[in-house]
């Protein structure tokens, strides 16, 4: 098992020895995440068991052999850990990597039903391994893999991204949201409802440095931005609460909003006018799904 930290003794701020870049937002992420999860359950008397891999998470840890972060794993290890009567909060963080290559055991996991939380911090790319494509790239982004940066994809294609934080509640998560480190008490709120709704999975907005191409003071500029002008619109959908909108979408602003925050990065250096206009289409009919699933999934009555 690969743990990036076994006990509440271990403190997150010792995720540093993982060799990652300066600023690294994936690497804040994961303290912030692992921070909030020691306090609640130190308030609760309990000992989480949190484990990880991914770019910023841990690009050493990564290099390990292991059962990784597949979900199956977390499964298992409760079932485990329930015959030995252990009771321990299990948490996993990796990054959306894994959730193309792990969208089996992702879906698989949450249909079992094992009470455990899983966290992704969303760099919308293959960071430690050369910055190709996930499918969570967003359109027109430049990946490594394409020298005109026009590509978005993989196999060419030019399209939305996944929501794997909807196709996981759908496959049973008691609690789905998405988050961002820049609205930090939206972010606690939702680890610690996740905590109370398990199985739980929160994508985590996490810019990355050396993939998107910023300097790395930028870091909090653009997770605000990103999250400001839509790109990232933050939700929840609990079973209990339903789905609803935690960040409001101001149309009116999202053009300027936009530009800023594509302008900040070199992966969108390549990008026309036009298709500037593609991606304004884009974030508006993401939210209008956002708002459709609002409509949709309301509380039980
Ligand atoms: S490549 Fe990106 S995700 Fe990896 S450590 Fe650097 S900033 Fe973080």
């Amino acid at each position: 098992m690969k743990m990036i930290l076994e006990t509440k003794d271990a403190r997150p701020h010792k995720n540093i020895d993982a060799a990652q870049c300066p600023g690294c937002p994936s690497n804040l992420a994961t303290k912030l995440v692992m921070e909030l999860v020691f306090q609640v359950c130190e308030e609760r008397g309990q000992d989480p068991i949190i484990f990880g891999q991914g770019c910023g998470i841990g690009r050493d840890i990564m290099h390990r052999s292991g059962i990784g972060t597949h979900d199956s794993g977390a499964v298992g290890m409760h079932a485990a850990m329930e015959m030995r009567g252990i009771d321990r909060p299990i948490v996993v963080i990796d990054g959306d990597g894994q959730i193309d290559m792990g969208m089996d055991d992702l879906s698989g996991g949450f249909q079992y039903g094992a009470p455990y939380l899983h966290v992704v911090c969303d760099n919308q790319s293959f960071a430690a391994s050369g910055t190709h494509a996930t499918g969570m790239t967003d359109m027109f982004a430049k990946v490594s893999t394409r020298a005109n940066g026009r590509i978005g994809g993989p196999d060419g294609r030019v399209q939305a991204r996944k929501q794997p934080a909807m196709m996981v509640k759908f496959s049973g998560a008691h609690y789905s949201a998405t988050a961002s480190p820049a609205f930090f008490r939206d972010f606690e709120r939702k680890i610690n409802t996740a905590l109370d709704n398990l199985p739980a999975f929160v994508q985590v907005f996490a810019p990355c440095t050396l993939s998107w191409g910023y300097d790395d003071q930028d870091s909090f500029s653009i997770t605000k931005l990103g999250t400001d002008c839509g790109i990232w619109p933050l939700w929840e959908w609990a079973d209990d609460t339903g789905f609803r909108r935690t960040h409001e979408f101001d149309e009116s602003k999202m053009p300027d909003q936009l530009r800023a925050y594509l302008d900040m990065q070199r992966r969108y250096a390549h990008v026309t006018p036009d298709d500037v206009g593609e991606i304004e289409r884009y974030v508006r009919d993401l939210n209008a799904l956002v708002d459709k699933m609002t409509r949709s999934f309301q509380a039980p009555a």
